[in-house]
């Protein structure tokens, strides 16, 4: 993976190389750790990068680290400073995928709390194909991780056994991508990526209690949804026999970003190409999040100029 060269490791700026851990630490012996990925976009006409939504990435995190019981929680500003600071130092002026792991470091046992440390790091990341594309996806045979063995709603590293997993079942059977299903049977998320569905005109995704992550992209997708294309949004349990009726369908997350989904297990979705709602949500979620569009300057926090 070609992270960028320069990373930051609790607070400092450190070359790649040096940015380490120890291999009997907690994060590394028992998955003790919570993180973030984010987006940075860069705005060619106006010569600046905008982080997408960083307050709720970085609420999120803080949340993260209380649930696992992290002794320290790092307040927003010095997680802001520690990611800003980062793209700075690598001077980067292209789009990137951002990187932020709060992590147990130390070498203890298993209810160890701290020390707790902060890396992050950015990824240069050109268009991806899937966007434009879609991707021809199946039905997960694991199920996903429910709230009562390991929290959803976090970003923990050891919840991602079970994504991985899942994915990696999917790629061997040559798709590009799994949907996961709770243990109930009812459709759930993606290994990095909420679901939607269409159908006679409106937005149906998955509730919050469908062992989903609280995706920031989801919600933003929600808010555009109906501000800008006047849909009506439906947040409910769906079954998976339900998606095979789906007019369109589309995944999305601040890695994946919004890509058309063109079939579920070898069944079309749809006319089996990205759908004209797919499609328009695509195009509100770029002009948004590029800073092409003026409303909710709030998601965008400017790298250069905030220097
Ligand atoms: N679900 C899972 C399991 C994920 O890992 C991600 C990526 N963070 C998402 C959904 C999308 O979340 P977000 O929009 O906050 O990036």
């Amino acid at each position: 993976m070609p992270t960028s060269p320069m990373m930051s490791l609790n607070g400092k700026i450190v070359p790649y190389d040096q940015c380490t851990v120890h291999a009997f630490s907690g994060v590394v012996k028992y998955g003790a750790g919570v993180f973030e990925g984010l987006r940075g976009y860069w705005n060619a006409e106006r010569g600046e990068m905008y982080v997408f939504r960083l307050h709720e990435h970085l609420e999120r995190l803080r949340y993260g680290m209380r649930v696992l019981r992290f002794d320290t929680v790092f307040d927003e500003a010095f997680m802001a400073e520690s990611l800003l600071s980062m793209i700075r130092a690598n001077d980067l002026r292209e789009n990137v995928h951002l990187r932020m792991i709060a992590f147990l470091d130390g070498d203890d046992e298993l209810a160890a709390t701290g020390p707790v440390g902060l890396v992050c790091g950015a990824v240069p990341r050109p268009p991806s194909k899937a966007v434009t594309d879609g991707v021809h996806i199946a039905t997960s045979t694991y199920a996903r991780l429910g709230d009562n063995m390991l929290p959803p709603r976090v970003k923990a590293t050891a919840n991602y056994v079970n994504n991985r997993a899942a994915e990696m079942e999917s790629r061997r059977n040559g798709y590009q991508g799994v949907l996961m299903l709770t243990e109930r049977g009812k459709v759930s998320e993606g290994s990095g990526a909420c679901f939607f569905m269409i159908r006679n005109g409106v937005l149906h995704t998955p509730d919050t209690s469908s062992d989903i992550l609280e995706s920031i992209t989801r919600d933003t997708m929600i808010q555009l949804a109906r501000e800008k294309l006047g849909l009506q949004v439906l947040e409910r349990t769906i079954d998976r026999h339900e998606v095979y009726a789906a007019d369109e369908a589309f995944w999305c997350g601040s890695g994946y970003e919004v890509q058309p989904i063109l079939s579920l297990d070898r069944l079309a979705i749809g006319t089996g190409t990205p759908g004209p709602l797919t499609r328009a949500l695509q195009d509100t979620y770029f002009a948004t999040v590029e800073g092409r569009s003026n409303d909710h300057a709030n998601w965008l926090t400017p790298v250069w100029s905030g220097a």
